[in-house]
């Protein structure tokens, strides 16, 4: 399988790495749509998250507790944070992303 972010998750493809641990790796968005725009990944491959089953629960919850604490480390009051799931919703790369975002406003609904 050929996928970009488990070549960053694994040291292969470079990135802006802000943190890793044993389960999750965090990287700045190539293209940042937000002064702070960061990508949230786990270092297992799932394509999205309907394909997460409950065997993935504790991972899914430590993906958050990360995003709250990259949040809390930069300082960020307001944040937003998103998985596009499928094409029809934005989903260009089919590695599970979270994208943690700040630094201006948001609309809601979003568009
Ligand atoms: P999505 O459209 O939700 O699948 O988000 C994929 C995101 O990955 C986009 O915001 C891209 O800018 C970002 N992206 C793609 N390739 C890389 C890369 N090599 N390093 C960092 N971000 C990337």
């Amino acid at each position: 399988m050929n996928c970009i972010f488990c070549g960053i998750a694994d040291g292969s493809v470079k990135s802006q790495l802000v943190y890793e641990d044993e389960q999750v790796v965090a990287f700045k968005d190539l293209n940042p749509q937000a002064p702070t725009h960061l990508l949230i990944i786990p270092r297992k491959h799932i394509a999205r998250l309907s394909e997460a089953d409950e065997k993935d629960a504790a991972l899914l919850g430590h993906i958050l507790l990360v995003a709250r604490k990259l949040a809390q480390d930069l300082n960020l009051k307001d944040f937003r944070l998103i998985t596009n799931n499928g094409r029809g919703a934005g989903q260009s790369v089919d590695h599970l992303h979270f994208h943690l975002m700040a630094g201006r406003r948001f609309l809601w609904p979003a568009g």
